[in-house]
């Protein structure tokens, strides 16, 4: 179970495993699956007979959602814990981590159904979840509350502004230039130049995300499937007026960060596993950097390397301390993906 969430000085960082379901065509040829979830025991299993060797291994994790997970189970188990958190003002981080094709963005974001009224679809994602169920909470309790959002992607250690408005192409287009981070003096981070934009209603995020996605994809076609190796971040940021006892007016800040992270493909491959490799190039440094905030975040072991990375400076206020954190680590269960599902769950098991 979630160790050192109790504890004082402990770490709050959960660790969620989805395996996603085959593809209809998948499905169609007749893919293997090697991964069995136990939802029960909490295990997930993976299991193959190569020329006579066999693998056979179990990872236990906080939470295990099988393929036949719904965007809800997720929405339940990692979101709503951590958004009673922000509300009382804090920030949050929730992680997508996992090969590319298991299910990060669909995760994140969703599968893409549209908005009925004021109601979210089914394969709606984490993020319009959340904001729909910080409105509700605050909309109960009549608070006075402002919430911003804003959505940056994170590129060979360039951030971009996924919601900054494209510019005419005759003109120098602001909206592709890259965002310097400044140290605000205070031992924190901010952006700058970065959009935030005020949000009123849930429906109002997708046409935020929609926005930020069709950039993020623009970017793909030109740059040879950027977005796999790149982190989109989207940020909601949430003021709250209260009054003291005493009659005195206060105002609450807390941040939830929620991270599609890029594929975790571009780390393996490079070796970084057992931490023997050396880096390969500045792709994947924010990655790399990641994994041993969150190792040294969880074996308390000294130094922590915030500053190694943009990625982890970024974030630095929302990762350790009295933050929560969760991670929701993708895979698929085809044969076909094995190495690459073994290496996730290595990772994800050592940040447990
Ligand atoms: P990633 O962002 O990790 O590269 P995607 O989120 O794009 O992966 O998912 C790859 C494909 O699998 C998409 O077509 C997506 O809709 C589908 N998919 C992923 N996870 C699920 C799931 N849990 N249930 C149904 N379809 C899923
Ligand atoms: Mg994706």
């Amino acid at each position: 179970s979630s160790k050192g969430s109790s504890g004082s000085g402990g770490v709050n960082i959960q660790v969620l495993l989805r395996c996603r379901p085959l593809s209809d065509e998948e499905r169609r040829v007749g893919t293997p699956v090697v991964v069995t979830c136990n939802d029960q025991r909490r295990e997930v299993s993976v299991a193959q007979n190569i020329a006579n060797k066999q693998i056979d291994r179990t990872f236990a994790f906080d939470k295990v959602l099988g393929p036949k997970s719904q965007q809800q189970d997720v929405f339940n188990h990692a979101v709503v814990p951590l958004v009673s958190e922000v509300l009382d003002g804090y920030n949050c981080t929730i992680f997508a981590y996992g090969q590319t094709g298991t299910g990060k963005t669909y995760t994140m974001e969703g599968g893409g159904g549209k908005a009925l009224n004021a109601d979210l679809p089914t394969d709606a994602g984490v993020i319009p979840r959340a904001v729909k169920c910080i409105f509700d909470i605050l909309e109960a309790q009549s608070a006075e509350y402002s919430m911003k959002v804003s959505f940056l992607e994170l590129y060979n250690e360039e951030l971009t502004d996924l919601l900054a408005a494209e510019e005419s192409k005759f003109s120098d287009d602001k909206s592709k230039k890259p965002l310097a981070l400044m140290e605000d003096g205070k031992g924190g981070v901010f952006v700058r130049g970065l959009e935030e934009e005020l949000v009123s209603s849930a429906a109002e995020i997708y046409r935020i995300l929609e926005r930020g996605s069709a950039k993020r994809k623009t970017a793909e076609t030109l740059l040879n499937k950027q977005s796999s190796r790149s982190h989109s971040i989207f940020s909601i940021t949430i003021h709250i007026k209260e009054c003291t006892p005493e009659g005195e007016e206060m105002i609450k800040c807390g941040k939830l960060n929620l991270v599609d992270l890029a594929g975790s493909e571009n780390i393996s491959r490079s070796g970084a596993r057992d931490g023997r490799a050396r880096e390969a190039g500045e792709i994947n440094k924010s990655l790399l950097t990641l994994g041993r905030v969150i190792n040294t975040l969880v074996e308390h072991s000294g130094h922590i390397p915030y500053r190694d990375s943009k990625l982890t400076r970024l974030l630095r206020d929302s990762l350790g301390g009295k933050t929560k954190t969760c991670i929701i680590a993708t895979i698929s269960p085809s044969v076909h993906c094995l190495e690459e599902t073994l290496s996730t769950l290595d990772y994800a098991h050592r940040a447990k």
